[in-house]
């Protein structure tokens, strides 16, 4: 087994990592953990510098999914307490996008739950990433609507829209476990489409399911196989009243493995820390700043995040810039300043986290008990009238 620095020294000049160099860096011990860290953030270094891109999602449609993928909270029969509404109107959809970009966001992702879109959805995205472009020039867009019917990648390509993102989430060979109603060949067969179609292809995976370090492996060599431009690495966030709920098996110094063996495997692809990175890497998320380029700033889809100043202060304190930005600092005074005067402006809505549900319940919050943390589902930002996380 080469040594991590001939493992990087070889991924800087156009050799990724073999499956096997992976395999060793996912099971290395936690005494290397700072060499395998220190061997990926000099690829990181090399293709990406030291800019963070940052990424914004606006959840258009949320919950009711036919689909039945075991960690997800939007799935059939899903009895988490998530927001559920439909689409968006285009104008609220643009005001959420431009949220992000305030916050420093170069890139929004427009999301819908469901098995696909119609091509009346179709449609509607496009408008949308017309209506945000006109507006927002500088703008990327990614819309992420499910699998893919003929003719649908090129209509949204035709629209300005820029990227695709559908996750294999898991390896084919664990895909049976988290999914019946759709197959792993499904997923990959979307990825294809719109790659074919001139949409850069997003598409990434899910730890913290049950998979075995080989799995983890499969699904990022199927990635670099499909030429994947944007990695998100989503750690399992076990939402209450779905399947996968209590499962945590996690690890910090883990989730940063994972984030190694992707970076030198994919030595050029945007690697983006995803959903769960506060549950799971805790206080280690700045050094995984150092591995990946990219994440989502404030909120996800269902769940909220730490506080979109947290995500920009440790980019700043981490010395890195931000994508599109001229000054890291300066624009996180402004977001700093702008949040403080919206969250005033709205109260109460703006109040984070209720205390209790419409239908009475009381609201799920980020509690810690015996080292098992709920997710706080969210309660702000689109499809609500609270101020947004960003
Ligand atoms: S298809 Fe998407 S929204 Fe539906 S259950 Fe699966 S992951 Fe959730």
């Amino acid at each position: 087994m080469p040594s991590f620095t001939t493992i990087a020294d070889r991924a800087c000049s156009g050799s990724p990592a073999t499956p096997d160099e992976a395999l060793a860096i996912l099971q290395s011990s936690d005494d290397d953990l700072l060499d395998v860290v220190a061997a990926a953030a000099r690829v990181r270094r090399l293709h990406f510098g030291d800019a963070v891109k940052v990424n914004y999602l606006v959840n258009l449609k949320s919950g009711l999914c036919p689909e039945d993928c075991g960690y997800c909270s939007q799935r059939l029969g899903s009895e988490s307490e998530i927001l559920k509404y439909s689409w968006l109107p285009g104008d609220e959809a643009r005001r959420q996008a431009e949220f992000g970009l305030a916050g420093g966001a170069s890139r929004v992702c427009l999301v819908a739950s469901g098995r696909g879109p119609s091509n009346r959805d179709v449609e509607r995205v496009a408008s949308m990433t017309e209506d945000i472009k006109a507006h927002n020039p500088d703008v990327e867009v990614c819309a992420c609507l499910g699998f893919l019917k003929g003719g649908q990648a090129e209509r949204l390509r035709s629209a300005g829209v820029d990227a695709y993102n559908h996750n294999l989430n898991t390896a084919e060979s664990n895909y049976a476990e988290i999914c019946s109603t759709h197959t792993f060949a499904d997923r990959v067969d979307t990825v294809e489409q719109a790659r074919d179609a001139g949409l850069s292809p997003c598409s990434g995976l899910i730890v913290g399911m049950g998979e075995s370090p080989e799995q983890i492996i499969e699904t990022i060599l199927e990635l670099r196989r499909l030429d994947a431009d944007s990695i998100p690495v989503n750690f399992l966030i076990p939402f209450e009243g779905t399947p996968l709920a209590g499962t945590h098996e996690l690890t910090p110094q883990h989730c940063l493995r994972i984030l190694c063996a992707v970076r030198l495997m994919c030595p050029d692809s945007e690697l983006r820390i995803a959903g769960g990175r506060e549950m799971h890497l805790r206080t280690l998320q700045p050094l995984a700043l150092h591995v990946a380029n990219s994440l989502f700033l404030g909120d996800y889809l269902t769940s909220e995040g730490q506080d979109a100043e947290a995500d920009l202060d440790m980019i700043v304190d981490g010395g890195f810039s931000i994508v599109g930005a001229d000054s890291a600092a300066e624009l996180r005074e402004r977001v700093r300043a702008a949040k403080a005067a919206r969250t005033a402006a709205l109260l109460p809505e703006a109040a984070p986290a209720a205390a209790s549900l419409p239908c009475g319940k009381p609201a799920p919050a980020a509690t810690a008990t015996g080292g098992i943390v709920v997710p706080t589902i969210r309660r702000r930002g689109a499809g609500t009238a609270a101020a947004p996380n960003a």
